[in-house]
């Protein structure tokens, strides 16, 4: 519980300068939950019945959700934000256990207004790299218990899978296919997914981010793995700049085609960054990392 002190002591100095609205409408307030890990996790072991993928020359995938998260962490620290009242995290260590349900009754006790799980899948050799980001739309947690309607939203989870496309189509030159999209309709399986613990559960904004197939691609395990590519900081600015998105309030900016007696067989494509995009498109725009954190920050979608 220090970490409620901590929180509404911050809070309290920012009220006391602007009077006029609640604690809880002012600030982000975010659960980062880097997937897996556990007893005798490392490098190359997901840790004790913990699941988890791993890559083509063994990495665990709970140490690459690690990895990410704690770039997105020092980030937040480096900015002037810290812990306790801007971000929690489920574990910073590879050992840490933490059952799936202890990580979301953590994030509903602490009243965190967002919840990030950060996942890579693991399709195995020769499948397309592509990005998913899961949510779950019903009213009701396992328990019975009512969901409020920001829980039940797709918001958080297109932005942050908008921003992992946007930034990892830069690892391919722009002749090259863009970087799937798993989730080309929100209301697909792979997304709207409610068999997951977390996206059934969680009573606040939330999604589980799959950013890539770690066992798919050879390249793609020694860019994660190797520290100097730039990899996990590539992923961890997208996340990060998809949940300033949405904390801002900031929209979607989306690109259809309509005309009367259009074949709907055509194929048509919109240019982005050099890189041609099947229609519709939808995109989501960075945001200075200032500007999200000023006053205009507040719990809406
Ligand atoms: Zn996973």
């Amino acid at each position: 519980m220090k970490r409620w002190v901590i929180r509404y002591v911050v809070l309290g100095l920012i009220l006391c300068c602007t009077g006029t609205t609640t604690a809880r409408d002012y600030f982000p307030f975010v659960y980062i939950d880097p997937g897996h890990g556990g007893p005798n996790a490392d490098m190359t072991h997901n840790g004790d019945s913990a699941g988890g993928c791993e890559g083509p020359g063994g990495t665990a995938e709970q140490w690459i959700n690690l990895k990410v998260a704690l770039v997105l962490r020092d980030t937040l620290i480096a900015r002037g934000w810290p812990e306790g009242s801007w971000w929690l995290m489920s574990r910073q260590t590879d050992t840490t256990s933490k059952t799936l349900r202890d990580r979301v009754a953590e994030a509903n006790e602490f009243e965190v207004l967002q919840y990030i799980s950060i996942h890579h899948n693991g399709f195995g050799a020769g499948s397309v790299q592509a990005t998913e980001a899961l949510w779950c739309d019903t009213g009701w947690t396992t328990d019975s218990v009512s969901r409020p309607p920001e829980a039940r939203l797709d918001t958080l989870a297109r932005k942050i899978k908008d921003m992992i496309r946007l930034e990892f189509n830069k690892l391919y030159p722009p002749s090259e296919v863009a970087y799937g999209d798993r989730c080309p309709s929100m209301e697909n399986p792979n997304c709207l997914n409610c068999n997951k613990w977390i996206t059934k559960n969680a009573m606040m904004a939330n999604t589980i981010s799959e950013a890539s197939d770690i066992s798919g691609h050879a390249d793609e395990e020694a860019l994660f793995v190797d520290s100097t590519s730039g990899h996990r900081e590539d992923e961890a600015y997208a996340i990060l700049q998809g949940w300033l998105s949405y904390c801002s309030g900031q929209g979607f900016g989306r690109l259809e085609y309509r005309y009367m007696n259009e074949d709907p067989d055509d194929s048509l494509q919109v240019w982005v960054d050099g890189r041609a995009y099947d229609l519709p498109y939808e995109r989501t725009w960075p945001i200075p990392f200032g500007e999200a954190c000023a006053p205009h920050c507040h719990r809406s979608d």
